[in-house]
């Protein structure tokens, strides 16, 4: 994206900000589709990624259907057009209100991650015109090479049904009138480069539905393969889709069923800008600060997985490394110095708020313009109010337009909801 357009949004939106580019969501998923054309195939954009309603409404309009995790979530796709049938309703601890809604939107498959979800579903579906199409969310054990807190398909884990407990649960799923078995599908992690767990998870998940058909189960119509496709953050690779596609289109060609794929962070990972804009330069004890009007609450991922995001310098400061502090001093530096290795800071007051370490950021001075890139996927949506900071203002662009698609929180969004003088009851 030009930075022409970037410093134009910040100076009328403000910062920070988050600005997505609707051309890259575009070619991202006309990229995915494109590898998987040789085997019959949906595509659900797992909504926890962006769940913004333009950004689904995006999707939607490309031919996405999706993958929720919460009932809110169920909400926000509602609300951006999908209908219930091309939703996939995914999640370890998915509440009874959360499968009523369900239920009631008509969601079109309820991957069941236990035998107590199942109890309680099989329950709230008795008594419904139809029965409501459940898959198991299987733990493939296969391991990926990712952060610990991104995997999910290993042994051990809270996620998805062992294999050896799934063929006792599918028949009593297939003896319960009020459901029906229409997938069994994994989630094996995310930000995976490698082609080869997705091979080793749909090897056995062919196994798995050859079992079932075996046991006499023959109401199935696709397989799940998850989502997770990572993508190159600048510094690492990206999963190439083409490998992904072959690692997984022989799933579907051996059972005869349609893949449904669930990537997130892969469709608008590389969409996202989040721009922030430098308040303060400052020297202590040997660190090297530039002070952000950007932190941890408004992006977490440097914080909680030690993620390293690029950042570029959109306008530097024309007062750019001039003046200095240095422990109440105000120096000279010489241009080399501010050349000098960086940590990028938040203004939360924990000692864990950053945005990267260790950047040689040239022209990042006071009123500075900074670009963190690959902010699209898990930027907004982890974002929160600690410190009481209102969360940043999302924008769209789409070629030479650009548009707010949500506000920047105000004083009065922080407190909405809370009493200053509680409404007592007697207990
Ligand atoms: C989070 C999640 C995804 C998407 O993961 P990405 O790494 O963003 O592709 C897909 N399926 C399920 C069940 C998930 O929980």
């Amino acid at each position: 994206m030009g930075q022409g357009l970037l410093s134009r949004i910040a100076a009328t939106v403000g910062t920070p900000v988050y600005v997505y580019d609707a051309d890259v969501i575009r070619r991202q998923y006309a990229a995915l589709s494109a590898a998987l054309a040789g085997v019959p195939h949906r595509v659900h954009y797992s909504v926890k990624a962006n769940a913004s309603l333009a950004v689904l409404r995006l999707l939607r309009g490309l031919g996405a259907a999706a993958d929720i995790v919460s009932g809110g979530e169920l909400a926000r796709v509602l609300a951006a057009g999908f209908r219930g049938a091309d939703i996939v309703f995914s999640g370890v601890g998915k509440t009874e209100r959360e499968l009523t809604a369900a239920l009631a939107a008509g969601v079109g498959l309820v991957n069941l991650e236990s035998d107590g979800e199942f109890e309680l579903l099989r329950r709230l579906a008795r008594g419904r015109p139809s029965p409501a199409a459940v898959g198991i969310r299987v733990n493939p054990d296969v391991t990926t090479e990712t952060h610990p807190y991104t995997q999910t398909g290993r042994a051990g884990m809270k996620f998805g049904v062992p294999m050896d407990q799934v063929p006792a649960l599918a028949r009593r799923i297939a003896a319960e009138r009020a459901l029906v078995l229409v997938s069994v599908g994994m989630h094996i992690g995310s930000q995976i480069a490698d082609p080869t767990p997705y091979r080793e998870g749909a090897a056995r998940l062919q196994e798995l539905v050859a079992a079932l058909r075996g046991d006499g189960i023959n109401t199935l119509t696709s397989v799940d393969v998850g989502g997770g496709l990572g993508i190159s953050y600048g510094c690492g690779e990206g999963m190439e889709v083409t490998r992904f596609a072959s690692a997984v289109a022989p799933l579907a060609r051996a059972t005869g069923l349609p893949l449904l794929v669930e990537p997130g962070r892969f469709l608008v990972g590389n969409a996202g800008y989040l721009l922030t804009r430098v308040l303060y330069r400052k020297h202590s004890g040997g660190g090297r600060f530039v002070i952000t009007d950007a932190g941890m609450n408004d992006l977490l991922r440097p914080s909680l997985y030690q993620a390293y995001h690029e950042i570029t310098v959109v306008d530097a400061a024309e007062e750019a490394g001039r003046a200095e502090e240095a422990g109440g001093r105000t120096v000279a530096s010489a241009p080399s110095a501010s050349s000098a290795p960086v940590d990028v800071v938040g203004p939360n007051c924990e000692s864990g708020d950053f945005l990267a370490l260790d950047r040689a950021l040239p022209g990042a001075g006071p009123g500075a313009l900074l670009a963190v890139l690959g902010v699209g996927a898990y930027g907004f949506g982890m974002s929160f109010q600690y410190n009481s900071r209102p969360r940043a203002a999302e924008v769209l662009v789409d070629g030479g337009r650009y548009a707010v698609i949500r506000e920047r929180e105000t004083a009065d969004d922080l407190m909405r909801g809370e009493r200053v003088d509680p409404d007592w009851r007697d207990a």
